[in-house]
């Protein structure tokens, strides 16, 4: 991933995505804690949300973000809606300049997929029970139906997540996963235990979808193994921070302003 900083607030992007024109995109790195959960905390995490967008040159008022249940739901985000939460979504599609999405993690795979040519991007939260209920199906096709992309010309993301190293699961994941193609390709099995690789999961069902397999990215970031960058939920247990993923498409002016912000402070991790 390649990371930069702004403000002093350290972002994560990327690598092919970043130079997509007019495509704006970025997820938080700890110490920000940006889900819109109830209790404690909700007024500082608000906050930090309105300056991670606001950060990136986008409008805080015009920001929709995902509830995720867990389920796949997707909110088609046009410029009627009002800024604030999609109730019940776990995914949200957009093909509107200056109209910032977002969705949230700690451990799930965020992923982001754009048709730079139609200008028309979704995000989704790939949670295992998202990714073996085919969310990203849900989403290429709103992408194609709705908005006329080609699956060949999309470009997707792969976000840090829970990775092929530590998340373990039971039996009744690869269960419900039937309908995932190459299922098989999916799980690991050492020393007796299972592992789920969300990120190949999510990769391959994009390939099969009609996506070439050079446009389709993996951060490749561990959430377990790198929670000194990203909320884990396995590591840190209930009540642990979320990062965010936020995208948008830019109008000229922002996009402007937004690539001179990103040129002041390059900050490598490596
Ligand atoms: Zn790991």
């Amino acid at each position: 991933m390649h990371f930069v900083e702004i403000e002093g607030r350290r972002y994560a992007q990327f690598e092919r995505l970043r130079h997509v024109p007019g495509l704006l995109h970025a997820f938080s790195t700890r110490p920000m804690n940006v889900a819109p959960r109830d209790g404690a905390g909700a007024a500082e995490r608000a906050a930090q949300r309105g300056m991670m967008v606001s950060d990136w040159g986008l409008d805080t008022g015009r920001l929709c973000y995902c509830e995720q249940v867990h389920e796949t739901r997707l909110a088609f985000v046009d410029n009627s809606q009002p800024g604030g939460p999609l109730p019940g979504c776990d995914g949200a599609v957009t093909t509107r300049a200056g109209r910032p999405l977002m969705t949230f993690s700690a451990d799930c795979p965020l992923v982001l997929i754009a048709d730079p040519g139609r200008r028309v991007l979704g995000l989704m939260h790939a949670s295992w029970r998202c990714t073996v209920a085919l969310l990203a199906r849900r989403v290429v096709e709103l992408m194609v139906e709705r908005c006329g992309c080609r699956a060949a010309d999309l470009l997707a993301g792969i976000g840090p997540g829970a990775g092929p190293c530590c998340y373990e699961v039971q039996h009744d994941v690869y269960d419900a996963a039937a309908d995932l193609p190459e299922r098989e390709r999916c799980f690991t099995r050492r020393d007796g235990r299972l592992y789920f690789d969300l990120w190949e999961a999510n990769r391959r069902l994009l390939v099969w979808l009609g996506l070439q397999p050079q446009n389709v990215e993996l951060a490749a970031e561990c959430t377990m193994c790198r929670n000194d960058l990203f909320y884990s939920y396995r590591r840190e247990g209930a009540g642990c921070g979320h990062f965010g993923l936020l995208a948008a498409w830019t109008d000229v002016g922002r996009e402007g302003r937004a690539l001179r912000r990103e040129n002041l402070s390059l900050d490598e991790v490596g």
